[in-house]
């Protein structure tokens, strides 16, 4: 019998230097051309492995087929960095000006890098295929839908999926798994409102702008608390507003971008047609006009229960049971909610602690390396057994 937890611990150098490598050179969404670079070039040395490279942009997807034929599940890994000036002092700090792996991204590929580089080695040991899928810009405006949209899910046809998360939000070395909802429907949008300009002094010659967006921004807060059903958990954030240049002179023009969420695809769906309704209602009554610009985003991520019980089976055999943590749901997104939408999947968390407090997207953001190999003993342990 293979003992795989040896075969893991041994990579704990290996992993380190992968991660640490990637790490130096972030790069924000669909602008990751060294990182897939890097990405394909690790796995063109695993034998077995038929590597595709430029899906979606700079998407990257490595095949492993076993000899007996069966079903698919991918195994997925996201690229993209933030662009944050890094503060973190490490000797592999970033070399890229204003960005940052400060979503742990690098600590994401680095586990999928090696489970790769393992399951290839436990071909025997399984049927069907799996799929490395490691996608551009996670972080926005979305990678997975396109990599979807450019053939990810069929040839050979895609059944299962699982993805992982560092989590600090959660202990050092804890497994977080929650089945149902675990992250929310993510979207933007922008708001245009024009009026029209002029003298402080003469407010009714004019249609101000700033005004009217501050209504819109009044009346928006309405909508979670008067508009939405209480028991469905929403938020509507608005994240700027700009107008105006002058202490005596009333803008013409106003602008607005904020953020929508939500746990309910129906909402999700529904909120352009929401927002519009109560900006109409503000502009028009203050005679302004507007535009709309929303970006629809992704939708909530749901893990399938079947799945999450597999991962929960496959990793209390080697971890004591207080390691493995239902985590509260986040109102964070995620794109790999798209992939969940059309496969039975599992997306999960590895715990990196708080105790260094600063959290993901912060400058200091920073992780123990040797907890990589949690994610990915996770990983293989799962696909073995759903696949054996
Ligand atoms: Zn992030
Ligand atoms: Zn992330």
């Amino acid at each position: 019998m293979t003992d795989i937890k040896t075969m893991i611990e041994k990579e704990k150098a290996n992993i380190a230097a992968i991660r640490q490598a990637l790490h130096k050179i972030p790069e924000i969404g669909f602008a990751e051309k060294k990182t897939a670079r890097f990405v394909a070039d690790h796995l063109n040395v695993i034998p077995g492995l038929e590597v595709s490279t430029g899906i979606a942009g700079t998407g990257v997807i490595g095949l492993l087929k076993a000899e007996k034929p069966g079903k698919t599940l991918i195994i997925r890994a996201d690229m993209d960095a933030l662009p944050i000036r890094e503060e973190t002092g490490l000797k592999f700090a970033s070399t890229h000006d204003n960005m940052m792996h400060a979503c742990g991204h690098d600590g994401n590929m680095a586990m999928a890098l090696v489970t790769a580089g393992i399951l290839a080695r436990l071909k025997d040991l399984f049927s069907g295929n799996i799929k490395f899928m490691f996608q551009p810009a996670e972080e926005g405006p979305g990678g997975a839908k396109p990599m979807i949209e450019a053939g990810l899910l069929e040839n050979p046809h895609v059944d299962y999926s699982v993805a992982c998360h560092l989590w600090p939000g959660l202990p050092a070395g804890t497994l977080g798994l929650k089945s149902g909802i675990l992250m929310s429907a993510a979207s933007m949008f922008e708001i245009e409102i024009t009026g029209k300009g002029g003298h402080g002094a003469m407010p009714h010659l004019c249609v101000d702008a700033l005004d009217t967006a501050g209504q819109v921004v009044n009346a928006l807060q309405r909508v979670v608390s008067r508009k939405l059903n209480p028991l469905t958990p929403s938020v509507v954030s608005i994240g700027s507003f700009h107008a105006g240049a002058a202490h005596n002179t009333l803008p013409e023009k106003a602008v607005l971008t904020g953020t929508t969420r939500t746990f309910h695809k129906k909402i999700w769906e529904e909120y352009p047609e929401i927002l519009e309704q109560v900006i109409k209602g503000v502009c028009e009554s203050m005679g302004a006009s507007y535009k709309l610009n929303f970006s629809s985003g992704y939708p909530p991520l749901e893990n399938d229960h079947g799945m999450i019980e597999l991962m929960k089976k496959s990793m209390l055999k080697v971890v004591p049971d207080d390691r493995i943590i239902e985590p509260e749901s986040t109102m964070g997104g995620e794109d790999m909610a798209f992939v969940l939408e059309k496969t039975k999947g599992c997306y999960f968390f590895v715990g990196t602690g708080v105790e260094n407090g600063a959290p993901l997207h912060n400058s200091k953001f920073d992780f123990d390396e040797s907890l990589l190999l949690l994610g990915v003993e996770a990983f293989v342990r799962f696909a073995l057994n759903l696949l054996e």
